[in-house]
């Protein structure tokens, strides 16, 4: 059954611009800041406009907004193309707002000569000052009032270099008491004497965002401009500057960030936690970005499927992590490869069981008929989980206890006849019996069990390192909180346990994605080599809890 999907409001805007022939064909465009690796909200903006030029067959542009040399490099370049590749989306162009700099120097050119814009000699602090409040107006520079000669024989000098940092800027002449802040002779370019990645040493005067966003977009022609709801203030200036340098028209609209509970969303904080070395990375498994959940063993689809849910609206909200969880745990259990896992082991010995090994079959994934079974090797000597095992076991106990019966998964029904103890009281293995007919699938025995247990094989056993990953952060919203986000990071956010033994078939199997069994859905995490496999757990079977 395909479900019937509601347009959501971006694409009512473009059927009905397409309907009202203003545009025979869309363009989009992504517009990265390459300072840092894109994360989940990113991937709710990737979704949109890569969607969009596809469903309305039209262009997407992938341009790197590069106009911050301090913060920009390469390397965030080829990780954000990679990220967008990996999530199954291309782009038409890949552009640069660098490339565009020159064009941009032209238009500031035009507006001084339109006397609309002029150079400030006046520091930051002085210009924040004058600026005003929302609710009271701002007051005129001194240096509003010079003439288009000075002007531009200024702007020429602030782009040769004469002049230190800070110590000029070029602004708009627009209103300084409009009720809208931006409109107050926003700051059109700034004084910057550094490296940028592109353009090298070519420029040190460089265009301020609400300068370079909307010219470029115009410059690309793009028909829609979608952004997130905080650049709704900075519409009327993207329009005002479109207008007055006559420009294409592209069109600015806004929708809903994403937020996600027990995680931070913006790149200073990602980078802030990259830095101080609270994570390995921007992609370890626990951070919110592209790279991470791919680490972590989140898919494409779950991914798309996850911003397919959370829609596209003009509401602020808040959601769930369980529910990115939950697009990957439905995905994955269609397409795990199920698994025995046994961390924290307890050695049983099936006394009555002869010296050889025999190999039993389970299926590779119940929920996939066509997924096959594997072998699993049975032999005298098993590993079970400590935590399956109960001295003194409460009621209803279902799990393995002294003179009690459990099943063990895909093999056969044992007894616990008897525990073996070391001299400091401790377990050390338990003795057991087993029944051989009651072979799962064939069983004969008439006895009935009302639990099952994992277990592998001792002398079989792969020893492998899982990473129990949990939320990153104590506290759904940080960013309401009053003490800094850093100071909500979960200490258990991460859980190695190095005890863990699996099935060999771990060795051969080709499908990334694993569930083991009663355990949760794993990964091999890409630092995982031959002689150490370390698997990195990418959600608990159940949904989280809080605990
Ligand atoms: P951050 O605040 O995390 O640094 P940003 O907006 O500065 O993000 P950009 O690289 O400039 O990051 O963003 C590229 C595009 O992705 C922009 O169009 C932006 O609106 C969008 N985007 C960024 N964060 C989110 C988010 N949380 N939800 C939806 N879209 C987002
Ligand atoms: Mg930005």
């Amino acid at each position: 059954m395909t479900e019937e999907k509601n347009n959501n409001f971006i694409e009512d805007i473009i059927e009905t611009d397409l309907k009202d022939g203003i545009y025979e064909k869309i363009t989009t465009r992504f517009p990265p800041e390459p300072n840092g690796f894109l994360h989940i909200g990113h991937a709710k903006s990737i979704c949109l406009n890569f969607g969009l030029a596809k469903k309305y067959g039209g262009n997407i542009n992938l341009r790197f907004d590069d106009t911050n040399p301090i913060t920009e490099e390469d390397f965030y370049v080829e990780s954000i193309k990679k990220d967008i590749l990996w999530l199954g989306f291309n782009w038409d162009k890949e552009l640069f707002a660098s490339d565009y700099f020159e064009q941009l120097y032209l238009m500031a050119i035009e507006l001084i000569k339109n006397n609309l814009a002029y150079i400030d000699d006046n520091s930051s602090e002085e210009i924040a000052k004058e600026k005003g409040t929302p609710t009271q107006p701002g007051i005129e520079s001194i240096y509003r009032k010079r003439s288009v000669e000075e002007n531009l024989q200024l702007l020429a000098d602030m782009r040769s270099g004469k002049f230190e940092e800070g110590s000029k800027v070029l602004r708009a002449k627009i209103n300084m008491a409009d009720p809208n802040m931006h409109f107050r002779d926003p700051i059109l370019y700034r004084i910057k004497k550094a490296y940028h990645h592109r353009t090298k040493n070519d420029w040190c005067i460089y265009p301020m965002y609400d300068f370079a966003h909307g010219q470029s977009d115009a410059i690309e022609k793009v028909t829609h401009s979608i952004c997130t709801l905080e650049f709704i203030p900075h519409r009327p200036l993207y329009d005002w500057l479109i207008e007055k340098l006559n420009l294409y028209p592209s069109k600015q609209y806004e929708f809903t960030r994403l937020n996600l509970t027990y995680t931070v969303m913006s790149k200073r904080k990602l980078l802030e936690l990259v830095q101080k070395k609270i994570v390995d990375g921007w992609d370890d498994p626990r951070m919110p970005t592209i790279s991470g959940l791919r680490r972590r063993g989140y898919t494409p689809e779950s991914i798309k499927n996850f911003c397919e849910k959370i829609g596209i609206t003009k509401r602020e909200n808040l959601i769930e992590l369980n529910l990115l969880e939950f697009c990957i745990r439905e995905q994955l259990n269609k397409i795990a490869q199920r698994l025995m896992v046994v961390k924290n082991p307890l050695k049983i010995i099936i006394t009555n069981y002869p010296e050889t090994e025999e190999l039993l079959e389970s299926e590779n994934n119940p929920e996939d008929p066509i997924s096959g079974k594997r072998t699993i090797p049975f032999s005298k000597e098993l590993y079970i989980e400590r935590e399956d095992f109960e001295e003194n076991p409460p009621k209803k106990y279902f799990r393995l206890a002294p003179k009690s019966m459990v099943r063990l998964k895909s093999a056969y029904i044992i007894c616990c006849d008897e525990l073996v103890k070391n001299e400091n009281g401790q377990i050390e293995y338990l003795l057991c019996s087993y029944f051989p007919n009651s072979k799962s699938g064939q069983d004969t025995s008439g006895i009935q069990v009302k639990g099952t247990i994992h277990w592998v094989s001792i002398k079989n056993a792969i020893p492998i390192q899982l990473n129990i990953y949990d939320r990153l952060f104590t506290e759904p919203d940080t960013n309401r909180l009053e003490k800094d986000f850093t100071e909500y990071i979960n200490p258990k956010s991460l859980e190695i346990i190095n005890n863990a033994y699996a099935e060999p078939a771990i060795v051969d199997i080709t499908n990334p994605h694993f569930q083991f069994i009663r355990n949760g859905y794993f990964t091999k995490d890409i630092q995982s080599s031959k002689n150490k496999l370390i698997f990195n757990r990418t959600v608990t079977l159940k949904e989280w809890n809080g605990k």
